[in-house]
Formats: C-alpha cells, structure tokens, sequence
C-alpha cells in the first residue's frame, strides 16, 4: 500500500526523523490559511499523488502553467494562487503514464535553504533476506539517471536483521555521502531512526529524495515515499488508516472487498480462473497465441456464486476488455456456482463481448447445462488449448 508524501512524512516524524513543517489541505482558501502558520519567507506548494517526478511533471491545463507539480512561492498570495492553479488540474509524470493523476490534496510546506540533495532509500533485499539501504550524493530529481549512467555513484548498505543497525552502518552511510564531522554523527542517526521506522512499521520500501543538508548544516528529509507490505497491514490499523481509496484501481478496490486475487493488466482478454497456477497458465497460452490478458484474477478455491458474480462484473466493467475466457477447473470449486455466477452477473450487466468458457471436473456436466439452458451466447471450450484459440480468434474478429 502506498501513502501520500504528507502522510509518509508524519509517519517518519513520529520516529524522530527531521522533516520540515508543513499542512495539507484539499481547498485553495486553506492553502493560504495553511502558508499564514508557517515562518516563510519561502513556501513550497506540493502535489500530493501516488507518484514520483512531481517537480518535473507538467499539467494538462494550461491555467497550472508548465512550472510542475511542486512549487516554490515567495509568498502567501502565490501559494494560494498555486494551489487554485494546481487542486483540480491533472499532473503527468514519468510515473503516472499519459493519462496523469488528477491532484486533489497539497501539502503547503516551510520552504528550505538547500546547500546539498543527497538521496536515500531502503528496500526488503529479496536475495540477502536483508534491509538494504541505498545512498548517493547525487540526489534530486534525476536519480533515475543516475542509476542508468553511473551506477558506482549509488552505494548499498545492507542490515543483518539479527544486529539491526550499527555504528560502521553509520560510517559507510557518512562516506557514501560525503558527510564529516556533526553531519556524520546526524546521518548515523538518522539511519537508525529510519531502520527503526521501516522495520516497525513493516515498510516495503522507503525512498528519500532528496534528503538535504541545510544551509545551517542540518540533515533534512524533503521528500518521502512510502509503500508498506500488505500482507502486514493488519498489525498496523493505524496505517492501514491512511489508505487513500482515490489513488487506487477501483477494479482492485472492488475485488480485493470480495476477497478476490485480482490485479489489472493491460492486454484485452479478460480472465476468470480459479487457483494462481491455473491463472499464470491461462495468462501464459493467451500469449501463445497473440493476444494479453487484461487481468489476473484468480477467484481463489472456495468461492460462491455471490463471489463469482462479483469477480465477472469487474472483468466486465473493464473498457478494455474485448472477449472474456473463464477457465475453471473444479476441485473444491464447483462448476455448476461458476456457471450461477456468470449467468446472475450477465443478467444484471449484460455481456457485449464474446464470451469462451472453459469447464472441467466437479459437477461439470450440470456447469454445463446451466450455462446452455440459460440461453446465453457462450462459445464452449473442451480444452484449455482450445479455449485460448478460441478466445483470442473472436477477439481478433471484434476487432476487424
Ligand atoms: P518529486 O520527487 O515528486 O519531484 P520532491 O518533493 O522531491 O518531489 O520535490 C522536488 C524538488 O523540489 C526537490 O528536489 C527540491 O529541490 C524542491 N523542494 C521540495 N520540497 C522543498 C522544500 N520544502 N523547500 C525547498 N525546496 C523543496
Ligand atoms: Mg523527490
């Protein structure tokens, strides 16, 4: 789960960590309210999205100007002109993809006297079983070219879960980043607040960028990136708080209420298939034979009709979604709900493309004859192979 920078911030306050001081508000009458409790002289007027390369992202609208998603202001009245220009406007970044993310929230920020932007992040290793942290010099809003054109400038430093954080983790961080004397002890610090942060709260990642060094040589977080591991959340209520629905793909929201294991793709075949191994199989053959499936979905061992329906309808509301394989083998499922389910989700949503189904094992003869007896345009499969090239065959006849 992702959080927004404001939220990411305040988590990481609550562990000690320098950040500025700051207030989000959703409407441009509190942007100026908001930027009259902060010291000034400089404010900074910042997107808050689910994505990264803000500062370098442009508007669509004209009236946001091209001067990017984060904004310095050198007054209370330009923060609030920023922040009518910016709510309500649409932001691309190399993150969002062109559509861009609408901007609903900013979070109005004391503006810092930067001397240097350094860069760090942490991330869960997957080949060491470790905490890496990840350090640069080069911070800022082109880390990502950094890592492509000299990646020796990025130095990791990995954690053994048994010790946690120690002080020559403290010296490597001060070297990668070329800090001395009480900037080296602040960093050193600052890594044990942020390891303690990211293990307690079960982080899946972490990113600052940048983290600064003020004029007055204090180490400041200016940026934060924050995603936690869902299988976790439910040890962490307080976070799970800060889920902002908005962000995410409402075809996921919707599934993940039915307890289903679904995740959008981008290809036009709709799946419905029960058990994650059956899923990928299903996914790969769609491949085999020249079309992407639009989803994952598995509807998981024991689903109702009621769950079935649900999964359908979501596949279905999918614009991109040009022909639908349900692909089910019966074990503990029944073939007979997978056909209830379909048939109670057609009834209420309709079908307008071409549907395959694909059934096999427990009562699949009676999946079966509900499904002919409904009188619904379904194109039986006997097998998966069959199935794929049936399903791909109709979508490449939809689209001429
Ligand atoms: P993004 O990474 O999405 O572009 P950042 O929060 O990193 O957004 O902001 C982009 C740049 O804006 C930073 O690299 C920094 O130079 C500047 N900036 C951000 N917050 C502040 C602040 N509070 N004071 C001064 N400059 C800031
Ligand atoms: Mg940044």
């Amino acid at each position: 789960m992702n959080i927004h920078e404001y939220q990411a911030k305040a988590v990481l306050k609550s562990f000690g960590v320098p950040v500025s001081k700051g207030v989000p508000v959703v409407k441009a009458e509190e942007a100026e309210a908001a930027a009259r409790q902060l010291p000034g002289p400089l404010w900074v007027v910042k997107s808050q999205i689910h994505a990264g390369g803000r500062g370098k992202g442009k508007f669509k609208e004209a009236k946001a100007g091209d001067k990017g998603g984060v904004r310095l202001a050198k007054s209370v009245d330009e923060v609030k002109e920023f922040a009518e220009q910016m709510l309500g406007s649409t932001l691309v970044t190399i993150q969002t993809g062109p559509a861009g993310k609408q901007v609903n929230r900013l979070y109005i920020e004391d503006g810092s006297d930067i001397s240097r932007e350094l860069y760090l992040s942490a991330l869960v290793d997957r080949t060491t079983s470790r905490v890496s942290f990840v350090a640069s010099t080069e911070g800022g809003m082109d880390i990502e070219e950094v890592a492509h054109k000299t990646p020796e400038k990025l130095h990791t430093i990995s954690v053994d879960p048994a010790t946690g954080i120690m002080p020559h983790h403290g010296r490597a961080l001060a070297e990668a980043l070329d800090l001395q004397g009480d900037l080296a002890k602040s960093a050193a610090k600052l890594l044990g607040q942020l390891f303690t942060a990211f293990v307690s709260t079960d982080m899946e990642m972490l990113e600052i960028n940048p983290l600064i060094v003020t004029k007055s040589g204090e180490l400041r977080c200016l940026d934060a990136k924050v995603s936690f591991d869902n299988n976790a959340l439910f040890r962490h209520p307080d976070i799970a708080e800060l889920r902002d629905e908005t962000e995410e793909d409402a075809k996921e929201i919707e599934a993940s209420k039915y307890d289903l294991n679904y995740i959008t793709l981008d290809g036009t075949i709709g799946c419905m298939v029960n058990g994650a191994g059956l899923a990928m199989a299903t996914m790969d053959i769609i491949k085999l034979y020249g079309e992407a499936p639009a989803n994952f979905l598995d509807v998981g061992g024991g689903a109702t009709k009621e769950k079935v329906t649900a999964a359908f309808k979501i596949i279905t509301a999918d614009p991109n979604v040009k022909g639908i394989l349900v692909n089910i083998f019966g074990g503990i499922m029944r073939c007979d709900v997978i056909a209830e389910g379909v048939i109670a989700a057609v009834k209420d949503v309709g079908l307008q493309v071409p549907l395959v189904v694909r059934l096999e094992g427990t009562n699949v003869e009676l999946g079966k004859k509900i499904i002919r007896d409904s009188g619904l345009n379904v194109i039986p499969a006997d097998d998966l192979d069959d199935a794929a090239q049936k399903v791909v065959a109709a979508v490449k006849a939809a689209k001429g």
